[in-house]
């Protein structure tokens, strides 16, 4: 069933607590925090947007770094509420707490349409404890709840779940925000019910990390392709050899499941033909966790098993031409997971022709291309090339998990339609 959202709610006067994600990049700049990337915050305003327009008294609540249950001075959400109130164009109040006396004052003397921000909840640890009596304590200036942070959906803590619960027990509802429905739509409906062909596309380090999402698509997808070094255990399953590559022995069978499954299920599941190989050096160095800093020499393509010496870092050329050729028909594409170590501009080729391939299949065919989270919006953004698909996820764990078809604790604790 459908999810009740932000739409739906008629919030004139109520306060409507939202839990967004504001986790934002800080840099320490002349003994203050200064935000480096307001991306997250730009994408909340649509939701604050509709809400000031319905009249609500907004309430804001997010998480930012890992306090740990502390009082953390670099960890305020304070720096947020300035970046937010220029961003809006109208003032956003900030109280330096998120439960107690001086909260529900603040809460009270708002007026409708009108915003405050409230510090990091994570200044708690019964926050993460999703502590009863915390949700409770949060949940006492909250008419409706609002989910915005899908990013932080795969964890039931008090603001994510906690006072969803309290608010829906007492009678009051709690919905999605736009961020969270375009999630929900893309990730969920949209694959659910893919229009064909429903080309996937993994990739990424480890076949473990990313197998029930394999698992769950190979019953969707008319084809998937494999990429990054998750291809490499496929490679050690039929008996090749790897080199030093990144593989997972303890994994072959697991990697043999999957394509006897696409069999099985007609799917056509294309592992790389080629792979872009290169022989690690110790360079003498150390990095700042004090391991040894390896370069890599001898950068060649190769087709078959991968020399004792070399490492396999990317698809190839072959492989990337012949995948641009399939996700050239697609009319649905998924595609979580990088080529290669694309962060190397030497091993990026590979992710970069996929993104390219996923672009014009998108702008040039109609298709619809949904990237699920993590390394691929990196890479595609890293590509300039964010803004010419479908549909990101702002997700990471989230993404993967939702993919997997787990049921998301922020999600489920959300009113039905
Ligand atoms: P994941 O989080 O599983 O999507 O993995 C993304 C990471 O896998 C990125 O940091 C890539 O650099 C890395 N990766 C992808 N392919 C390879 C490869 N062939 N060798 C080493 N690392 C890789």
């Amino acid at each position: 069933m459908a999810k009740l959202t932000v739409r739906d709610l008629d919030v004139k006067g109520k306060r409507v607590f939202i839990r967004v994600d504001y986790n934002v990049p800080l840099e320490e700049k002349d003994g203050k925090m200064v935000i480096t990337d307001a991306t997250r915050i730009v994408e909340t305003l649509p939701t604050l947007k509709l809400l000031i327009e319905k009249g609500a008294r907004i309430v804001l609540t997010a998480h930012l770094g890992r306090p740990k249950g502390k009082r953390e001075a670099t960890m305020s959400l304070a720096p947020v509420a300035v970046k937010l109130s220029e961003l809006l164009g109208k003032p956003v109040g900030f109280i330096d707490d998120c439960i107690g006396e001086k909260v529900e004052a603040g809460v009270a003397a708002l007026k409708d349409g009108e915003l405050v921000l409230l510090e990091n909840v994570r200044y708690y640890n019964e926050e993460e404890a999703n502590d009863p009596a915390f949700a409770t304590k949060l949940a006492k200036v909250a008419d409706v709840y609002v989910n915005d942070a899908f990013g932080a959906a795969h964890r039931a803590h008090a603001s994510t779940e906690g006072v969803a619960r309290v608010v829906t027990a007492r009678g009051g509802k709690a919905a999605a925000g736009l961020l969270m429905e375009r999630e929900l739509k893309f990730l969920g409906d949209e694959l659910d019910h893919p229009v064909r062909p429903f080309v996937v596309i993994l990739g990424g380090a480890k076949v473990s990390d990313k197998i029930k999402v394999i698992d769950r698509l190979l019953e969707k997808a008319d084809t998937i392709l494999i990429g990054g070094a998750m291809a490499y255990t496929f490679k050690l399953a039929h008996g090749e050899k790897t080199g030093k590559s990144l593989v997972e022995p303890d994994h072959k069978q697991t990697a043999l499941d999957a394509e006897t499954k696409a069999k099985k299920l007609g799917v056509n599941f294309q592992l790389p033909t080629d792979t872009i190989i290169g022989t690690p050096v110790d360079t003498g160095k150390l990095n700042k966790k004090g391991k040894p800093v390896y370069d890599f020499v001898d950068i060649k393509t190769i087709k078959g098993e991968i020399p004792d010496q070399a490492e396999g870092f990317s698809i190839g050329e072959e492989t990337a031409a012949n995948y641009a050729k399939i996700i050239a028909s697609a009319k649905t594409i998924l595609w979580n997971g990088p080529m290669g170590m694309f962060e190397d501009p030497r091993f990026a080729a590979g992710t970069n022709a996929v993104a390219l391939a996923v672009v014009e299949a998108t702008q040039k065919n109609g298709a619809k291309s949904i990237i699920g989270g993590g390394d691929s919006v990196k890479a595609l953004n890293k590509a300039k090339l964010g803004d010419k698909v479908t549909f990101m996820s702002t997700g990471g764990g989230a993404s993967l998990e939702f993919l997997e078809g787990t049921v998301l604790p922020g999600v489920a604790a959300l009113s039905e339609k």
